[in-house]
């Protein structure tokens, strides 16, 4: 049980760095992992920039995102987005928030979020909105307040990225993968759309059957391994840490690996 939760924090640094060097995610963003083991609790990293994660970082929490053991380090202070999906979702295990700018244009406008290639099926049609004004009046727009979650979680609904006007994106998946592959397909279709929209207001959007047939890659797991390799591998060529990927999959490309790291130091 130990060497699980050893690889599950592993593969969790692992997901912090991907999704910052895939450009979800820059010095503010977070991803965090249910417990595997214990239902009531999730990790989340101490307050840094999620490239720097490494798996001695996280924090163990329960669902109104208090720690079980008090940190000596300093936290993050939107914890309770990821407490309160969790508390909402049990079939969630993991949960991104992120700034992606990407997004950006359709979360000041509120321009619907549409999957206009397959990939992008992986954040829904139409997602919601969910604004903090709307409940909150004037605040400085952090999800901090455990009701500021709670109502974040219920406009995320049924879904798996809820889209937060003038702030941000959240997206909760059934695994780490899952979730790293829907932030990521979802920011490049934002972004392709938003492209599209430069040019035409005819968006060919994927029609609802076609989005929820191509929506199921992420959780299929051909996919998954394919793209989780393909991402640490990136991880690992821009000089960061993809030690759990390496570990996992066979000794050859480990070795492979070693060369061009090494031609890399010398161009450096
Ligand atoms: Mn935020």
């Amino acid at each position: 049980m130990a060497s699980n939760l050893s690889e599950a924090r592993a593969e969790l640094s692992l997901a912090n760095r991907i999704v910052a060097n895939e450009g979800i995610i820059d010095a503010f963003g977070h991803v965090s992992m249910r417990h595997p083991d214990i239902p009531g609790r999730y990790f989340l990293s101490r307050s840094r920039a999620p490239e720097l994660v490494t798996p001695d970082d996280f924090i163990e929490y329960d669902l109104d995102s208090q720690p079980v053991r008090q940190p000596t380090v300093t936290q993050y202070s939107e914890r309770v987005i990821h407490g309160e999906i969790y508390k909402a979702r049990p079939e969630v295990m993991s949960v991104c928030h992120h700034h992606c700018p990407a997004f950006m244009p359709l979360l000041a406008t509120g321009a619907d979020y549409l999957p206009i290639f397959h990939l992008g099926a992986v954040g829904g049609i139409r997602p919601p909105y969910w604004d903090q004004h709307d409940e909150f009046g004037d605040t400085n727009m952090l999800v901090v307040k455990p009701e500021e979650g709670a109502s974040l979680a219920r406009a995320l609904g049924r879904n798996w990225m809820v889209l937060m006007k003038r702030h941000g994106v959240t997206v909760a998946g059934t695994s780490v993968r899952d979730c790293v592959f829907r932030c990521v397909f979802s920011a490049r279709n934002a972004a392709y759309q938003v492209q599209s929209m430069t040019i035409g207001d005819n968006i060919a959007s994927l029609s609802e059957g076609e989005a929820r047939l191509a929506g199921a890659i992420s959780g299929q797991t051909t996919g998954l391994v394919r793209a989780w390799e393909y991402w640490s591998m990136r991880v690992a060529k821009a000089g960061g840490i993809a030690r759990a990927a390496a570990a996992k999959s066979d000794k050859k490309p480990a070795k492979k690996s070693g060369k061009p790291a090494k031609s890399k130091a010398k161009r450096r």
